[in-house]
């Protein structure tokens, strides 16, 4: 018999909009993933898919009035996060679920030393530890990261981008939480620092056993990272799978091949990149049918009208009437 997965977080049907002045935004549609511990799952899609917004949803920490989760759940331990009174999200925000900003300059405090910050996330979460304990965690972490303890009384502009990042990691992880999000953490620095602080990344999962859900736009930092894939588009899940089947498969879903083709080939003479036409779907807009259609060179009449399905096999789930018939897999 299959032995059952331990999942850490079951995301169901989650369903996001933002209320503006002018217009409803359907940010997060029937959102769907699972998790399992330990795991390294890679949120890839273009800019405005809802990917940072369902990572906003799952600490709740969406903006106040506008944001609204409309429906689903998001099951993390077994506990629906979303039915939770705020008072128990409290504790889990920093220590057991917690986050890696996209921008390191301005995930920082200027007026605080960056060690006072990595300390106020052990002074919030662990009031039984003394001071000693606590700066000796402060740092270890820091030591972990790569910065000299002794630069702990410097202030955010006094490093760089890529070691402000590193302080932000230590900030995410000095309580050692079951689960990261990390949102684009990579995306605003150069690419040596990038392959560093990814490595680093790596070695702090392993050493924690966290589970990471990693919000990129870049294939690369997936197959580099993580585990598993999910690709997003217009705020649901089109295609999942293990990161080797889905980089190696022959057919992918239409979007995800397009994330491919975009990819510069250094073998390929071609003058050209391979975009995909057109734009993101508008999210003001609800679509009858497939979400992707308007941009898909496969699209018929009957994807313009009927959502598709996800046609799951073993642990691959793609998003499209094309691979209705299993067969085509
Ligand atoms: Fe393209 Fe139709 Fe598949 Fe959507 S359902 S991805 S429009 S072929």
């Amino acid at each position: 018999m299959e032995k059952e997965k331990d999942y850490l977080l079951q995301i169901s049907d989650l369903t996001v909009q933002y209320n503006t002045d002018d217009a409803v935004v359907h940010s997060v549609n029937n959102f769907n993933l699972n998790l399992v511990r330990g795991e390294a799952r890679g949120l890839v899609g273009e800019t405005g898919a809802g990917k940072t917004t369902t990572a906003l949803s799952i600490l709740r920490l969406l903006p106040a009035k506008v944001g609204e989760i409309v429906k689903g759940s998001i099951n993390y331990n077994g506990e629906d996060l979303l039915t939770l009174p705020e008072a128990e999200m409290l504790p889990l925000r920093g220590k057991k679920i917690s986050m890696i900003f996209q921008d390191p300059m301005t995930s920082l405090n200027p007026t605080h030393t960056v060690g006072a910050q990595i300390h106020e996330v052990l002074d919030l979460h662990f009031p039984e530890m003394s001071r000693a304990e606590k700066d000796k965690r402060v740092d270890e972490m820091m030591t972990l990261v790569g910065i000299p303890p002794e630069r702990k009384d410097s202030y955010p502009h006094e490093f760089s981008g890529g070691m402000k990042q590193r302080i932000v990691i230590a900030m995410a992880l000095v309580a050692e939480p079951e689960l990261l999000l990390a949102d684009e953490p990579t995306t605003a620095l150069d690419v040596t620092i990038q392959a560093q602080i990814l490595e680093l990344m790596k070695q702090l999962k392993e050493k924690f056993n966290t589970s990471v859900l990693l919000i990129t736009h870049d294939l690369g930092v997936v197959a580099q990272f993580c585990d598993s894939v999910s690709v997003v588009y217009a705020g649901q899940v089109v295609e999942f799978g293990p990161v080797e089947e889905v980089f190696k498969r022959k057919e992918n879903h239409p979007y995800t091949a397009g994330l491919f083709n975009c990819i510069p080939d250094l073998n390929d003479q071609q003058p050209r990149l391979h975009p995909i036409p057109g734009r993101m779907a508008n999210p003001r807009v609800l679509h009858e049918g497939c979400c992707f259609a308007d941009r898909c060179e496969y699209a018929c009449d009957r994807c313009r009208k009927e959502k598709p399905a996800m046609h799951v096999s073993g642990e691959h789930g793609i998003m499209c009437h094309r691979y209705e018939d299993k067969e085509v897999f």
